[in-house]
């Protein structure tokens, strides 16, 4: 069995007989990796808990041959988040955005892109457990693996939508829709002016940016339903903890 290296977040985890656990990874060479941790439920486990959700370690494991359960021979814990389980806010947030990167990438296909953009949103939301951080996340994820969001001309006529008027984004068309064409996507919901600027920024800007604009409730309202339509549009049943944020937020 060839022996691996690589920087990986544990995004899961499940026991395993008696003693084991099977860790899934999302992992920066590799994509999404499932592993065993061999007695990591004894008492005196070598891995003592840092196999734990949101951890961020080097990751040595042996390449099974069938490539669909690994071994794991060695996790060293670069960052463990623990901010991230302080709170039962940023636990579900911290979980939601694991979800949703484990969600958009199959197993065994590599996307470092991924890997960092939830790196980077899980040390963001140490400090800053905000709305927009989730937004700026799930926009940038959706156009990684390839859902970009038309966000400046309508989909139907090519027209940009002027002052005054009221554009909504259609899931099944992939953005802006004018009002003038509304009856042409059935499923288009209104966005603001202010939550459209924001997908732009998110969109083209770092991750960080977004948190320095204020955004007043409606618009991070409009925002978030605008993006679940679209998340779940694209991930549909893939997601489990959508569900579950909404009885938190
Ligand atoms: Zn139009």
């Amino acid at each position: 069995m060839p022996l691996q290296t690589t920087e990986a977040i544990v995004i899961g985890g499940h026991n395993l007989g008696e003693a084991d656990r099977i860790i899934p990874f999302l992992t920066r060479r590799l994509g999404k990796i499932r592993a065993v941790a061999k007695g990591a439920r004894r008492v005196r486990s070598r891995y003592g808990g840092t196999l734990e959700l949101f951890t961020l370690g080097q990751l040595v494991f042996f390449e099974s041959p069938n490539r669909t359960l690994h071994k794991i021979n060695e996790f060293s814990v670069v960052e463990p988040f623990a901010g991230l389980k302080a709170d039962l806010g940023r636990l579900s947030h911290g979980a939601y955005l694991v979800e949703l990167a484990g969600a958009s990438i199959e197993e065994g296909e590599s996307n470092e892109e991924i890997f960092l953009l939830l790196r980077d949103a899980l040390t963001l939301l140490v400090a800053h457990d905000e709305p927009r951080l989730l937004r700026s996340f799930e926009i940038r994820l959706l156009r990684i693996v390839g859902y970009l969001l038309e966000l400046y001309r309508c989909l139907v006529c090519r027209s940009v939508p002027g002052p005054g008027t009221q554009p909504a984004i259609s899931p099944t068309r992939g953005g802006l829709v004018c009002s003038h064409c509304l009856s042409r996507a059935p499923d288009g919901l209104p966005v603001t002016v202010e939550s459209l600027g924001f997908l732009r920024s998110a969109l083209h800007g770092g991750l960080d940016q977004t948190l320095v604009a204020p955004l007043a409730h409606p618009h991070t309202d409009n925002l978030q339903e605008v993006l679940r339509v679209c998340v779940t549009h694209f991930f549909g049943k893939r997601l489990r903890s959508v569900a579950f944020l909404s009885l938190v937020e």
